[in-house]
């Protein structure tokens, strides 16, 4: 019986029409440890972080349910890798309910890793260990980054094995999200021809993150640019900071705008376009510089189950989404262009800059460059001569790199900003330190082998603040040794 009350829940998608979701309570776990409870986010969603903290062992396992919660799973299709099914659904994940955040804003709180749902198909429903403070690290790193993210609430360890390959430690993660609602959430309604759901699941998503839409001409592409803009924005943003999804199925891609699921996803360390790191990406379809187009392909997909509801003659209706999804590249270009320019130091707009920045980039796939520490190497440059040398350094070769620095400083001397500024703003978008794979990797070796979460204790303190440069995490800035390299991560 519920007996905890540390959610102010509202749960408003346990309203919507009851083929929205599956009424289903979590599982038990057999002997619940809390690893890690986010106060500060406990706290900015307005929850009882005392009671989380006496009680959240038995909650974040799914062993308590807290009162006010509706836990159900999600329905929702998808694209993966390319083909359509129609129906996947959450089979691992349980929505408790929904809390408004000191902002006003509404947030799903959802459980990763509590048990089977009537959409498990053949799936045990449970989470292992190592994924579970995979995601931890990584959404909580792209928050602090500033790249829109889904948050991490809480792992616990569950004291049960789950059966993967081989038998792990079992853990359940709680989520935090504007909404968990996905393109593919869209494609459940219209695969089955049911028109009155996508309208549904339309307003609800307007009213929820684009109420502003609601009393325009047509509130429905209206819908559809303002979701395009979001994932162009939101695609550029990891390209900047040399973020790999890896499974950009079109159920994994939020209507939001916050990067959601982080399975196999990595980030790159020496530069390479066509970086892929997932085990299961054979084809490298997610490829680093593949994702802007994959973006597209499914925003594609969205706006095929939108149709019906933009125009009555849907002749004219495919004319108008197509308008928007070629948009979209623009969008995409206006964005990526914006941050690299952050990124090189420009504050003014000349129309060869990207070819600059293109020139840059080939120079770091050629020299193997560290995406992280050129960008923040270029950054000390712009305030200090001195650090020339650990910018050529970061090339395998310094020749093509020195000939790029003397074209960049040719442009600089056009800038209206002094280098002082310039320096400033470059360290405030240029990382010191990322969620190296080789990082995460140990972190996880040492929690799955010796229930050691010291070094995941220790990444999160890092990664917190990952635009200062402190002396004693210098080490966390470097990219992996040969023997530490992470080739292929798994979700
Ligand atoms: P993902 O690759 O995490 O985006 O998941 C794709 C689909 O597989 C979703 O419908 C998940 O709910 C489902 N799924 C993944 N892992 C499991 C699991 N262990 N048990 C049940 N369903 C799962
Ligand atoms: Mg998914
Ligand atoms: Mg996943």
């Amino acid at each position: 019986a519920p007996t905890s009350r540390p959610f102010p829940f509202d749960n408003s998608y346990a309203r919507l029409p009851r083929n929205f979701f599956a009424r289903q309570a979590p599982s038990s776990a057999a002997e619940p440890w809390l690893i890690k409870l986010n106060e500060p986010l406990a706290d900015d969603l307005g929850l009882d972080v005392e009671a989380l903290k006496r009680d959240g062992a038995a909650i974040f396992s799914g062993n308590l349910v807290p009162e006010g919660a509706d836990p159900l799973a999600m329905a929702y299709a998808g694209h993966q890798f390319g083909s359509f099914v129609p129906q996947l659904g959450d089979g691992r994940a349980i929505l408790l309910g929904e809390v408004i955040d000191k902002h006003g804003k509404r947030r799903d709180i959802q459980l990763k890793g509590a048990g089977a749902t009537p959409f498990s198909r053949r799936g045990d429903g449970r989470a292992a260990l190592g994924p579970v403070l995979r995601e931890y690290i990584v959404s909580e790193a792209m928050h602090a980054l500033g790249v829109p993210a889904t948050r991490a609430l809480a792992a616990v360890s569950t004291g049960q094995p789950v059966y993967r390959e081989q038998i792990l430690p079992g853990a359940v993660f709680t989520r935090v999200a504007a909404s968990h609602i996905r393109v593919g959430t869209f494609q459940f309604f219209a695969a089955r021809g049911d028109t009155e759901g996508v309208r549904a699941l339309a307003d609800y998503v307007i009213d929820r993150h684009y109420p502003e839409l609601k009393d325009g001409a047509n509130p429905y592409i209206a819908l559809f640019e303002a979701i395009a803009e979001r994932q162009a924005a939101l695609i550029a943003r990891w390209l900047h900071v040399g973020f790999i999804h890896g499974v950009m199925n079109t159920d994994n891609m939020t209507v939001s705008g916050e990067t959601i699921d982080f399975g196999p996803c990595a980030f790159m360390d020496a530069y390479d376009p066509g970086t892929v790191f997932s085990s299961i990406d054979q084809n490298g379809r997610y490829a680093y510089a593949s994702q802007p187009g994959i973006g597209q392909w499914n925003l594609a997909r969205l706006g095929e189950t939108l149709l019906p509801l933009i125009n009555a003659d849907q002749e004219k209706a495919v004319e108008t989404a197509n308008v928007v999804i070629k948009d979209y590249g623009e969008r995409f270009q206006l964005h990526w262009m914006r941050g690299m320019r952050e990124k090189i130091g420009l504050a003014d707009v000349e129309d060869d800059d990207l070819s600059l920045i293109q020139s840059l980039l080939s120079t770091m796939q050629a020299g193997q460059a560290d995406f992280t520490l050129t960008f923040r190497r270029l950054s000390h440059l712009a305030v200090d001569d001195g650090a020339e040398h650990a910018f050529l350094k970061t090339f395998s070769d310094g020749t093509a790199a020195a000939e790029w620095l003397a074209r960049w400083r040719e442009r600089l001397a056009r800038e209206t900003t002094t280098g002082t500024e310039r320096g400033v703003a470059m360290l405030g978008v240029n990382p010191a330190v990322i969620p190296r794979n080789h990082r995460i990797e140990q972190a996880i070796v040492a929690a799955v082998e010796d229930a050691d979460f010291s070094l995941f204790e220790a990444l999160l303190d890092v990664l917190a603040k990952p635009y200062e440069e402190r002396a004693q995490f210098a080490a966390y800035m470097e990219p992996p040794k040969p023997e530490e390299q992470v080739l292929q991560t798994f979700c």
